[in-house]
């Protein structure tokens, strides 16, 4: 493909931090194809919309925003330019032809595991705009391929891959093969997969040399992993932070999300003799209550989840922690609801992301009767929010007159302001010079604001 002027590409991405894993990759894939990324919506040749299939109405949002894309893209017709659409991402995914049939000015419809296709899809959907309105077709690729998507995505490059440049996502594992009732991930991602050892330590070698400190590994249930090696061994997440560990110039590493059943003994080993990897762990239960654990087939009961938090802080004793928690799941009476404030109370969380549930058609919780009532749904998330708030302050206030290591990570909002972040992923703001930036420094917490920590610089840290 010959392209005379470079093409400007515009992303959207909604959702998890694997989606902007994602996006990047996209940009990566469109760069050799003269498409460059833009900030500006207006400025754009072809807009993505990543989309995310988690939340509420997620298709329906979806589709207002094609809604808003049309009347760009007629606007820009009507001066003689024009502008393609691509829809990609969990929506993409689940509605498919659908998205095609009921917007048909989209140019590409296509699942998460049709990136490294993309080049291929855009040549047809630009062929497809040479003819007649009435004959066009979307181009819609939500297959599961055979071959490994990760071996023909392009390198991840400095510039579109790691934002400020100091810390990176890196997606490990996809797809997953648990089937909480209530959840479309192993519908829209599919089926658990790992990227070889050797592809993974390619790409934060990579990093690492472009300036990156501080790696996220990424998967739906990240602490699943088993890429294999050279030999056709599969090595889990534990042994994969040590090799990490080795590599030059990295610092720091850190992984997201995890599953209370995949947290083996080599993790929290690595816990224990790796100071490399961050002592913050999202580690979601959803709900305390056995019950209703059952239901949402979560395979753990709230007393293995305690049992596992005590043998996590015996290896890490520092160990902060983070959850998901879902009020109002079908069924989930007062007493269940109570058993949730009772973990939550018991785990003790730095931090935790709680929803309402809601229903996600095809998946075995919309098959379910006992709803429960949006006004009880309310309520509920408003109490366990003002639990989870409570104890996110207690946790900043507990480091107030302590010295963390912080990752100086950017200019801070005000003047003479420097900002990163602790070891817990709280955000740290101090009086500093920009020369800091780019390295670990000994920060004294001297106070803390809503959201994050204030400190004051101790000394400089050996980078
Ligand atoms: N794999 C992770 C795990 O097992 O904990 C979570 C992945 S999911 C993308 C992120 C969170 O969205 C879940 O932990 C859950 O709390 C929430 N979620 C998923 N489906 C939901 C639904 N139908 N209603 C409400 N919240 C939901
Ligand atoms: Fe969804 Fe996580 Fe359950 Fe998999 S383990 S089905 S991603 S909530």
């Amino acid at each position: 493909m010959n392209h005379i002027a470079p093409k400007k590409l515009f992303i959207k991405t909604y959702g998890c931090q694997m989606n902007v894993y994602d996006s990047d990759r996209m940009a990566d894939a469109l760069a050799p194809h003269g498409y460059m990324p833009t900030q500006d919506i207006g400025d754009a040749d072809l807009v993505l919309l990543n989309t995310c299939h988690i939340r509420e109405k997620a298709s329906e949002k979806v589709f207002s925003e094609l809604g808003r894309l049309r009347e760009l893209q007629t606007e820009r017709r009507a001066t003689g330019g024009d502008m393609m659409i691509g829809v990609a991402g969990c929506v993409a995914q689940a509605e498919g032809e659908e998205i095609a049939r009921r917007a048909p000015m989209v140019d590409m419809v296509f699942g998460p595991q049709a990136y490294h296709r993309l080049p291929d899809m855009l040549a047809k959907a630009e062929a497809n705009r040479h003819l007649h309105p009435a004959l066009r077709r979307s181009v819609v690729d939500t297959d599961f391929p055979e071959e490994d998507k990760f071996a023909h995505l392009p390198a991840a490059k400095k510039d579109v891959t790691i934002g400020r440049g100091l810390t990176a996502f890196l997606t490990v594992q996809e797809g997953c093969d648990k089937f909480c009732s209530f959840c479309v991930v192993p519908y829209t991602r599919g089926a658990e997969v790992s990227r070889p050892v050797a592809q993974v330590l390619e790409e934060a070698r990579r990093l690492a040399d472009a300036g990156v400190k501080e790696i996220t590994l990424l998967g739906q249930n990240v602490n699943a992993y088993h890429g294999e090696d050279g030999s056709g061994r599969a090595v889990g997440l534990g042994e994969l932070a040590y090799l990490l560990a080795e590599i030059p110039g990295l610092q720091r590493l850190r992984y997201t999300t995890s599953h209370p059943r995949d947290m083996d003994d080599a993790l929290i080993a690595a816990h224990r003799d790796l100071p490399f990897l961050m002592p913050y762990l999202h580690l979601p239960v959803q709900s305390g209550s056995d019950r209703i654990l059952k239901a949402m087939n979560r395979k753990h009961t709230s007393a293995e989840y305690l049992a596992l938090i005590d043998r996590i802080k015996t290896a890490r004793p520092d160990m902060a922690l983070s959850g998901d928690f879902i009020v109002g799941f079908p069924g989930e009476t007062d007493a269940d609801f109570e058993d949730t404030l009772k973990i939550i109370r018991d785990t003790g969380y730095a931090s935790a992301y709680s929803f309402k549930y809601s229903t996600r058609p095809g998946t075995p919780g919309a098959n379910l009767t006992e709803q429960v009532e949006e006004a009880v749904k309310v309520e509920r998330l408003a109490r366990l929010q003002e639990l989870v708030n409570q104890q996110t302050a207690d946790f900043h206030a507990s480091c107030v007159g302590k010295t963390l290591p912080v990752l100086i990570e950017r200019v801070g909002r005000q003047a003479g302001q420097i900002g990163g972040r602790s070891p817990y992923l709280q955000a740290v703001h101090l009086d500093g010079s920009t020369d800091l930036i780019g390295a670990i420094h000994d920060v004294e917490i001297i106070g803390t604001s809503t959201n994050s920590l204030v400190g004051r610089l101790k000394q400089a840290v050996a980078a």
